[in-house]
């Protein structure tokens, strides 16, 4: 597993870098025909390829998809200075909990329950290159997949160190505040200006207050710009705003708030575009059944298996808001997703593994 892990992370795969995802979903697809799976590529154009395997089983039985993603959030040439190394049971490199070491378990998962016999059940796997940027071009896919299965298990890292499963993720809104105020010089003709900046910084106290932490409703001003010379009274700003939510009408409230905003200074304007890009995913009943047989399953090899609710969001939000019973967090254990020091614990790769194909063999059943 670890080796097959360090060839998957040293083949660097950004969104967005349209060959060497290419490159990787090949690398993988490679791993997957090894094991008599069915490889699809779905081409996207500037983002390079989905990777669909099947893995057909008996006529009716249960299909499940395996959902996860190719792309990470490193440059090309991050291994240069986080490159791939095992110290201490920890492997570490670009990538390898956000999601690579999910890919390697599902494959391991799968070459275990092949070598017993046939397939119970109908088992597709979808990698998508997109989904660190919100899954723009997959999205339609992944839906359509979904829909087909009776669950999805999706290969995204699991929360903490005891290695939770994630049953209920926020979701996530994107907005632009465009400030419009009047140019002038700061000089010779203060008066006649309007700053969209001064305006800008009212509303993003404004917005910040918006924020209920506590109910898990957060309002993010993340991104300000404006302006454009020091002695000129600023006609635009622009606010950019990551809203986190935990339910559909916490989402609607922030956003008919937002659009309520109205300029403190009457000269300036207020410019508001943007709404909800991944819907919440709520604990359903499906997946609170689902994460019960995932925990039954854990303790058949001798673990317990805890479940987490998170603020982070996945292509789970997208197949979980469409009512397809979906349980996240069954990849790797470690920490660090998106930063230098994300690692994957070696010693839970055969055991999450395990877990994986338990559970598919106990949905099969059903
Ligand atoms: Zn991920």
């Amino acid at each position: 597993m670890v080796r097959t892990l360090r060839r998957y992370v040293e083949c660097e795969s950004p969104s967005g870098a349209q060959e060497a995802i290419a490159r990787l979903a090949a690398l993988i697809a490679g791993d997957f025909a090894a094991l008599s799976g069915r490889i699809r590529l779905h081409k996207f154009a500037a983002h390079g390829p989905a990777l669909q395997v099947d893995f057909p089983g008996p006529r009716r039985s249960p299909r499940l998809l395996l959902l996860g993603h190719m792309d990470t959030v490193y440059p090309l040439g991050t291994l240069r200075t986080m490159s791939w190394s095992e110290h201490r049971g920890r492997l570490s490199g670009p990538g390898v909990f956000d999601m690579k070491a999910g890919i390697v378990q599902a494959l391991f998962a799968l070459q275990s329950m092949l070598a017993q016999g046939p397939l119970p059940c109908t088992i597709t796997l979808l990698l998508v290159p997109d989904e660190e940027i919100g899954s723009p071009v997959s999205r339609a896919l992944t839906e359509r997949l979904a829909l087909k299965s009776s669950a999805v298990l999706v290969l995204e890292p699991a929360a903490g160190a005891e290695g939770a499963c994630k049953t209920s993720r926020k979701g996530i809104g994107r907005y632009t505040l465009r400030v419009h105020g009047q140019a002038s010089h700061a000089g010779l003709d203060y008066e006649r200006g309007a700053s969209a900046i001064v305006e800008a910084a009212h509303q993003v106290l404004a917005i910040s207050a918006l924020s209920r932490p506590e109910r898990g409703l957060t309002l993010n001003p993340g991104v300000i710009s404006g302006g454009t010379r020091p002695n000129v009274v600023a006609d635009l700003a622009e606010i950019i705003i990551d809203v986190r939510f935990l339910t559909a009408s916490q989402a609607a409230r922030a956003d008919s708030e937002l659009h309520r905003l109205r300029p403190g200074n009457p000269r300036c304007r207020l410019e508001l575009s943007g709404g909800v890009e991944r819907g919440s995913f709520e604990r359903s009943k499906a997946t609170a059944r689902l994460y019960r047989m995932a925990a039954q399953a854990a303790s058949k090899l001798g673990f317990q298996l805890a479940e987490a609710s998170v603020g982070g969001g996945s292509d789970g939000n997208l197949t979980a808001a469409l009512g397809v019973p979906t349980l996240d967090g069954l990849g790797a254990v470690g920490d660090g997703a998106h930063a230098s020091h994300e690692f994957v614990v070696a010693r839970e790769m055969p055991r999450r593994a395990a877990l994986l194909a338990e559970l598919m063999a106990t949905l099969a059943a059903e």
